[in-house]
C-alpha cells in the first residue's frame, strides 16, 4: 500500500518533466529545407521548400513535385517521340483525339490567350518553331520561302476543342501545336499546387528555368528578393537588372538572351517567334516580365508581350487584374505597368543603379 502511494507521485513527476522538457522543443521545432534540381522540359528545375517536418518529409514532398513534372513532361515535350502532344499533333487533323485532363486545361488557356494577343502568342506555330529549330542542334537561318508559307496563318483559330468529350480537333492539317510558351508554367502550379495540397508546404522557391513561383514567403517572414536578369550579362545571376519582392506569387521572363542561334556570320536570331512575319520577333523588346498568381498565366503573357513589344505589352497588361509587366527594351530602359510603381514607390521593387 505505502509502496504503491510512493509511486504514483514519482511517475506524475516524470510526466510533468517529459511534458515540460518536449513543450519549449515543440515551439521552436527547427525549420528544415529540402532541394533537388533536375533537367525537365529542357529546363534546369530547382526546388526549394521549407518546413518545421521530418527532412524525411520534407525530401518526400520535393520527389513528388519533381515526378509531377516529369510525368508532364511526358504530355507537353515535343522533343519526346510519343508524347501526348506529338501525338496530337500527328492524329488531330484526322479526327478530334481525346486528351488528358492536363493538355486540355493548358489548349483552352492557350487559345484564350493567343485571341486575347491576337496571335502574339501562338500555340500553333509547331511547325515553324521546328523549321528555325533554334535551341536544337538543327538551328539555322531557314529559306525565305519557307518561312513565308508558314507565316500569317492564326491557325489557332483552326484548333476545335469539345469540352464534353475533352478532345482535340485541327479543322486543316498544315500546322502543329508547340507549348512551349506555356508548358513550363503549368508545370510550375502543379508542382505549387501538390507541395500545398499534399505536403501542406507554406515556404517554397521553385525556379525552372526563366519561370519563378513562390509559395508563401521565406520562413522569416519576409518576401522572396527575385532578380530580373541584366541582359548585357544574364549569366550574373548576383548582378541583375531588376530586383522585385514577392511573396505567393509567380514570376516569369521571355528573354532573347535565353536561348538562340548564332548564324556563320554573327546575327543572332532568338527563340521567340513573331508569327505574323515568321521571324525572330523584333518588338524593341529584350525582355519581358510578368509578375501574377498563375504561373500558366504568367508564361503565355510574358511571350505574348514579348512579341507584342513594351508599348502595347503594357497596354495589354494595364488591361488584366492582378497582373504587372516590367520591361527591357533595346535602348537598356527599364520600364513596368502602374502596380509596379506602387511596388517602387513602397520599396518593394529596387531599381539597380548604374
Ligand atoms: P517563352 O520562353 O515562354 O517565351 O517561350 C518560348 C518558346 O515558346 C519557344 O522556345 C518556342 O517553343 C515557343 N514559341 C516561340 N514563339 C512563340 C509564340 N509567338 N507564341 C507561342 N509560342 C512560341
Ligand atoms: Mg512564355
Amino acid at each position: 500500500m505505502n509502496a504503491y502511494k510512493h509511486k504514483l507521485p514519482r511517475r506524475r513527476c516524470l510526466l510533468l518533466f517529459l511534458v515540460l522538457m518536449i513543450l519549449p522543443l515543440a515551439g521552436c521545432a527547427r525549420m528544415n529545407q529540402a532541394e533537388d534540381t533536375e533537367l525537365i522540359l529542357g529546363t534546369i528545375v530547382n526546388t526549394r521548400i521549407y518546413g518545421k517536418m521530418s527532412r524525411e518529409r520534407l525530401d518526400e514532398a520535393v520527389a513528388a513535385a519533381m515526378d509531377r513534372a516529369r510525368s508532364l513532361e511526358q504530355i507537353f515535350s515535343v522533343n519526346i517521340e510519343c508524347s501526348e502532344i506529338n501525338y496530337v499533333n500527328q492524329n488531330a487533323a484526322t479526327a478530334p483525339v481525346p486528351v488528358s485532363k492536363d493538355l486540355f486545361t493548358v489548349m483552352e488557356r492557350a487559345l484564350y490567350y493567343a485571341s486575347l494577343s491576337d496571335g502574339a502568342f501562338d500555340p500553333t506555330l509547331g511547325r515553324l518553331i521546328a523549321l528555325w529549330g533554334i535551341g536544337t542542334e538543327q538551328a539555322h537561318v531557314p529559306d525565305g520561302e519557307e518561312i513565308a508559307a508558314l507565316a500569317g496563318k492564326k491557325n489557332y483559330e483552326n484548333v476545335v476543342l469539345d469540352a464534353a468529350n475533352r478532345t482535340i480537333y485541327f479543322k486543316t492539317n498544315d500546322f502543329s501545336l508547340d507549348l512551349g510558351a506555356i508548358a513550363k508554367g503549368y508545370v510550375a502550379d502543379e508542382m505549387k499546387r501538390l507541395l500545398v495540397e499534399d505536403y501542406e508546404i507554406t515556404s517554397a522557391l521553385l525556379n525552372l528555368g526563366g519561370n519563378v513561383i513562390t509559395i508563401g514567403s521565406k520562413t522569416d517572414g519576409s518576401d522572396w528578393t527575385l532578380g530580373i536578369a541584366d541582359p548585357k550579362n544574364p549569366e550574373d545571376t548576383k548582378n541583375p537588372a531588376v530586383l522585385l519582392k514577392i511573396s505567393g506569387q509567380t514570376l516569369v521572363t521571355s528573354g532573347n538572351y535565353q536561348r538562340y542561334y548564332e548564324a556563320p556570320d554573327g546575327t543572332r536570331y532568338h527563340h521567340i517567334l513573331d508569327g505574323s512575319t515568321g521571324y525572330p520577333a523584333k518588338s524593341g523588346t529584350v525582355s519581358a516580365t510578368i509578375i501574377t498568381g498563375c504561373s500558366m498565366d504568367a508564361d503565355a503573357l510574358s511571350t505574348a508581350v514579348y512579341v507584342l513589344g513594351p508599348e502595347k505589352g503594357a497596354a495589354l497588361i494595364e488591361t488584366l487584374e492582378n497582373t504587372e509587366a516590367v520591361f527591357i527594351d533595346d535602348n537598356g530602359n527599364v520600364t513596368a505597368t502602374s502596380g509596379i510603381h506602387d511596388k517602387l514607390h513602397e520599396g518593394s521593387l529596387t531599381l539597380k543603379e548604374n
